[in-house]
């Protein structure tokens, strides 16, 4: 893989013609430094964020062990790739013989459930193991978090009791477990879902010996600047604290945005002006799912040699499928003098974008190329770099990239 000093240095040297990702192994490392130091358990990477094997290594050399895998596919790549790590099947349905073959084949003991069907199977598959971590998935809100994952999964508060009874009779190790729901934007989604989970622990009178937070943990977005991560690690702390659970019972976390937003980013081309519409050579069926299903915007940069003296406008993107929903709303900042040929850097893709990317129409031609400059914003360096508009000034990109 092609190593450049800069996303600008690179798009004014190589003028690629593909989208190209970017990807910046050091961020990912600072953010998993940055869990396994200052967050109070055990923290493991939910892998569905971004698959990438290359991440996978750094995300290992950081010194993430556990990893919180969702099917069969998910759970050999890791498997293959990090042979010395623990894996944890967390996805509340799963088929049997997947839990069949992650049991047996690949060591696989902690299992996550929100049903009595579910506790049947993971049963049945494992041929009534005795060495089994079982995480009921309690439901909880999702309303302090950008993205919902309160309706698809989680035992609702009428059947917990139940469940967690049965799965402690079954379980070597009992676990509860929940979603905030992604990109959690207050540390009190935490609290509430912890107070949720002290309820249900109180009603079926069992002991715990895990708790586990799930993901939700926030990265950094025009209009979403949370607050600091230190401050949803002393709210679960203290929370954690306070449950009535086993003196030795642990804490886990399974961040997947948290950890690999800031991994990667993406040059596109303008390939077409029309107005504030540039028609760009990546899109919805690329990397830019979210920025188009779901309107999330990402920072954006114009990459010339000579800074654009131009005022910012908004801009919306189109992407280069025949598809109309291949469009990004945005609004994207940018300057008024961006035309056909320029080169733009969307920042701030490592976290379900890539990990998104189709083949649809002929345009999964994507070059990739190591970085060593900063992303365009980061949450663990003490201060949010993004500035309040979502231009990223390049001359202070480049400044700290020279250090
Ligand atoms: C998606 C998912 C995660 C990661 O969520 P983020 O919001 O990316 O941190 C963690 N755990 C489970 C069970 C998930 O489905």
């Amino acid at each position: 893989m092609h190593k450049h000093h800069s996303a600008l240095g690179l798009a004014t040297t190589l003028r690629p013609v593909q989208p190209v990702t970017l990807i910046r192994p050091h961020a990912a490392s600072r953010a998993a430094r940055f869990f396994v130091e200052k967050f109070p358990g055990l923290t493991m990477y939910a892998v569905k964020a971004n698959p990438s094997p290359d991440l996978l290594r750094v995300l290992w050399d950081s010194g993430i062990t556990h990893y919180d895998v969702a099917s069969i596919a998910e759970v050999r790549l890791v498997a293959r790739t990090l042979p010395g790590a623990k894996l944890c099947f967390m996805h509340p349905v799963k088929a049997e013989e997947a839990i069949e073959e992650a049991y047996f084949k690949h060591g696989v003991r902690v299992f996550s459930l929100d049903s009595l069907e579910e506790l049947s199977k993971i049963l049945r598959a494992t041929r009534y193991a005795t060495d089994l971590t079982l995480c009921v998935r309690i439901r909880v809100s999702s309303d302090l978090s950008k993205l919902s994952l309160a309706s698809k999964f989680g035992v609702g508060p009428g059947e917990t009791k139940q469940l967690l009874f049965a799965a402690r009779q079954a379980a070597d190790t009992l676990g509860v477990c929940f979603h905030v729901g992604s990109q959690a934007m207050s540390p009190e989604a935490y609290a509430q879902a912890m107070e949720r989970v002290r309820i249900a622990i109180v009603e079926a009178k069992v002991t715990v010996d895990v708790v586990d937070v799930g993901g939700g943990f926030p990265s950094v977005y025009p209009g979403m600047e949370p607050p600091a991560l230190e401050r949803y690690f002393e709210t679960i702390h203290r929370a954690f604290e306070s449950l009535p659970i086993s003196y030795s019972a642990e804490l886990w976390a399974e961040p997947g945005r948290a950890l690999c937003a800031e991994y990667s980013s993406l040059i596109v081309r303008v390939e077409r002006r029309r107005g504030t519409e540039l028609y760009i050579n990546d899109g919805a069926y690329g990397a830019l799912f979210d920025a188009a299903h779901i309107g999330w915007r990402f920072p954006v940069n114009l990459l010339r040699e000579k800074d654009s003296q131009a005022e910012t406008e908004a801009f919306s993107f189109y992407g280069p499928t025949c598809d109309d929903l291949d469009h990004m709303a945005g609004p994207f900042l940018l300057p008024a003098d961006v035309r056909e040929g320029d080169y733009l850097e969307i920042g701030m893709l490592g976290a379900y974008g890539s990990a998104m990317r189709t083949a649809f129409n002929g345009f999964d031609a994507v070059e990739t190329a190591i970085v060593t400059d900063d992303p365009m914003a980061t949450l663990y360096d003490g201060m949010v770099v993004l500035p309040a508009s979502n231009v990223v000034r390049l001359d202070e990109v480049r400044r700290r990239a020279m250090r």
